[in-house]
């Protein structure tokens, strides 16, 4: 192997293969391509390089480590469990590594304010908390009913010093944040971001988005070489939209002896219409500007989609795993919301780290596949966060 299959892409237009791409109006297209330009100007600076490590290392608090699973390994008498624990960054998920991306280059091209939707709340608070370090004002649109349910997300972002926007249009979720969020973002595009929050919308987000979180993959890559003098033979992470999986796999994607495994939500199970395998069950379309695979009904609307893990439930999914499903470099695979409990409790008790429920979905594959592996195998998992924020939500739900 010498020529980099993968390093190139996206394409000029912001393409992956066939996804990707800018499927919007002509206005929205040149707002689009400024942004681009001023993102590949800012990201070779100097002066922005070294601001962004700086922060990854004093403020995110990286490298993050990765902690060798060793009972749980054992217990269940097969391959070796690795977890990279983006659960200890500050604010505890992978999410801060894009947020603060993006909220430095708002500051770099004298943006005047950073705007985005919320849904449980996750993005909002990473995205308010870089907003507070680089000193730029953040608006946050989120659902009143989402408002309702996710009381500690909400006032964390008060806390943090965001405007919080609550929507009380149409079904008041995530899908009418988004459409408030942008209509406030098209007053004045020149002035303000829009920071999306995984690696998904139109071009250039994809790939801003996974070059800020890509930082993963690189850490563990030589982290790992450096503990086992080899790499991982298998590396996985959940897929939601998809950001903290690329920032994973990018880094290995020229690995050919490395088994890169998506996790993605089943739910209820795939023979329902309660789950949000997107990639596994879905079909190529286009969705929020872009072309990927997309979930939709009878009619080519979006399918309403579910998983216990409220980071997961997104009816479309990133280009570039698109096109990593469609060229057979990365498997996709499911675990079921009961999958994703055994394995949150699992990893709790045996190891001592309670995980998100997005990132039990990985440790769910884990713990199935690593039984039927030899012992000398090892699989890397991304601990996308921690799961403090669904402590309660899972006492209740088992009856703790
Ligand atoms: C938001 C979130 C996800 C899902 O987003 P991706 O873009 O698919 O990574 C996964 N894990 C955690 C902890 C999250 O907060």
């Amino acid at each position: 192997m010498s020529i980099s299959r993968f390093a190139n892409l996206p394409d000029a237009q912001g393409f992956f293969g066939r996804f990707g791409g800018q499927f919007i109006p002509p206005e929205l297209k040149q707002v689009m391509d400024e942004i681009d330009a001023a993102y590949e100007e800012i990201r070779l600076r100097e002066d922005f390089q070294q601001e962004l490590a700086e922060l990854f290392t004093d403020y995110v608090g990286r490298p993050s480590p990765i902690f060798h699973a060793r009972r749980l390994s054992e217990k269940l008498g097969g391959a070796q469990i690795h977890l990279k624990r983006e659960d200890l960054n500050h604010t505890g998920a992978h999410k801060i590594n894009h947020c603060l991306g993006e909220a430095l280059l708002a500051k770099f091209m004298g943006k005047t304010k950073v705007i985005a939707e919320t849904g449980a709340g996750q993005h909002g608070v990473a995205l308010a908390t870089a907003c507070a370090l680089v000193g730029i004002p953040c608006e946050i649109h989120m659902g009143q009913v989402d408002i309702e349910k996710e009381h500690p997300n909400v006032t964390k972002m008060k806390i943090l010093g965001c405007k919080l926007v609550a929507v009380t249009r149409g079904t008041a979720t995530l899908k009418d944040a988004v459409d408030s969020a942008f209509e406030e973002y098209l007053k004045d595009p020149q002035n303000f971001l829009y920071a999306i929050g995984s690696v998904v919308g139109p071009h250039p987000f994809p790939k801003m988005v996974r070059d800020f979180q890509s930082i993963i993959g690189r850490e563990a890559r030589q982290q790992f070489l450096e503990r086992h003098g080899r790499l991982p033979d298998h590396v996985t992470a959940c897929v939601g939209g998809g950001s903290n999986a690329i920032g994973m796999f990018t880094a290995f994607l020229d690995d050919d002896s490395v088994h890169l495994v998506g996790v993605e939500p089943a739910g209820e199970g795939l023979d329902t219409q309660r789950h949000s395998a997107t990639l596994t069950l879905g079909k190529p379309g286009e969705i929020h500007g872009m072309a990927c695979y997309v979930l939709e009904d009878e009619q080519g609307n979006p399918m309403p989609v579910h998983s216990i893990a409220s980071g997961l439930d997104y009816p479309g999914v990133g280009p570039q795993h698109s096109y990593l499903k469609e060229q057979g470099r990365v498997d996709y695979e499911t675990a079921t919301d009961d999958e994703c409990l055994d394995a949150f409790l699992t990893l709790s008790r045996v190891e001592g780290i309670i995980p998100a429920l997005e990132s039990a979905h990985a440790v769910a594959w884990a713990i199935r596949i690593a039984a039927t592996l030899p012992k000398d195998q090892h699989i890397l998992i991304n601990l996308s966060g921690r799961g403090d924020k669904d402590a309660d939500y899972v006492a209740d739900k088992l009856g703790l």
